[in-house]
């Protein structure tokens, strides 16, 4: 009888667990929206930081331990966005699906050529970005880059629905192949244009669309400004004639609205995350609305 208990209880375990929904996890919001867009229904997900919140610094609650201890997949950005707040969750979780090189570790940075990485990083000096600018998503084709590779990893871990994630894939990137034309002609007249960002989270979208922001309020990524810096931004803005200065939700900007008032310059306020502006929740939105803001302050 006892026998006959077990084999039913593990009968009806493997029917739950084939039911039962993949549990993901993303640090950011980008992730977040990258893995709604390939899972679809199938997945249960869980976003740590808010689209609000600055990426390198996330105030980390103890429900994000209990969220990565139980999670079939985690996706993290794996070039030190997060060296600050996620290693110590993940000490914490003990979870061993997601150590890095289990399938259901996505580290989104893996086969992605980083831009700007430094020759010689001392983290004394308060530099951030020490493997090399980590903020890639901002660059639509290395976001279907990303997606696939979500998209490998859900069918790794979940194979039944192997099929579905392969499917949306396809869409998504049908969606990016589809705007990236659109996007890049209402950037055109801009070609060559410099730009000026409070933090250096723009490298990769200025490269893909053929604008110039390597000019930064702040002296070195998460250094907070200094008056002595922005006297001499404030100088080379008006001597190459800046008109845009790019914010995010967690920035100061009133240091930027000081500057923009010295310069004549817009204030232009960006994010990184879908859902960190109004009617951004997704990441085809989101890249719309940056393409349009720029270009209406460039204009
Ligand atoms: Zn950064």
């Amino acid at each position: 009888m006892k026998k006959i208990l077990l084999i039913l209880c593990t009968i009806l375990a493997c029917a739950v667990s084939a039911n039962a929904k993949l549990n993901v996890v993303a640090t950011l919001p980008d992730f977040g929206s990258l893995a709604r867009e390939i899972g679809g229904d199938k997945i249960d997900i869980v976003t740590l930081a808010k689209p609000t919140e600055d990426p390198h610094f996330v105030d980390a609650r103890p429900s994000f331990v209990v969220s990565l201890r139980s999670t079939d997949v985690l996706i993290d950005g794996g070039a030190e966005l997060e060296i600050g707040w996620l290693p110590p969750l993940l000490q914490n979780a003990r979870n061993p699906k997601i150590e890095i090189g289990k399938p259901g570790r996505v580290q989104a940075s893996q086969g992605i050529r980083l831009m700007n990485v430094p020759t010689n990083v001392t983290r004394a000096a308060g530099d951030v970005h020490a493997l090399g600018n980590p903020h890639f998503m901002s660059d639509p084709i290395i976001a279907k880059a990303v997606a696939q590779h979500i998209a490998q990893s859900f069918s790794a871990v979940d194979s039944a629905n192997a099929a579905v994630y392969d499917a949306n894939y396809k869409k998504f990137e049908a969606a990016i192949n589809a705007k990236l034309q659109e996007w890049g002609a209402a950037m055109l007249p801009f070609k060559g244009q410099n730009v000026v960002a409070y933090h250096d989270s723009w490298v990769y979208f200025a490269h893909r669309f053929g604008v110039n922001i390597d000019i930064f309020l702040e002296p070195k990524p998460g250094i907070p400004p200094s008056p002595s810096h922005l006297t001499e931004v404030i100088a080379q803005m008006k001597a190459r004639h800046i008109k845009a200065i790019i914010v995010e939700p967690f920035h100061d900007r009133r240091i930027a609205e000081k500057v923009a008032n010295a310069t004549g310059a817009k204030v232009v306020e960006f994010s990184q995350f879908p859902g960190g502006l109004p009617g951004t929740d997704s990441y085809v939105k989101l890249i719309d609305t940056l393409v349009s803001r720029l270009a209406a302050a460039l204009k």
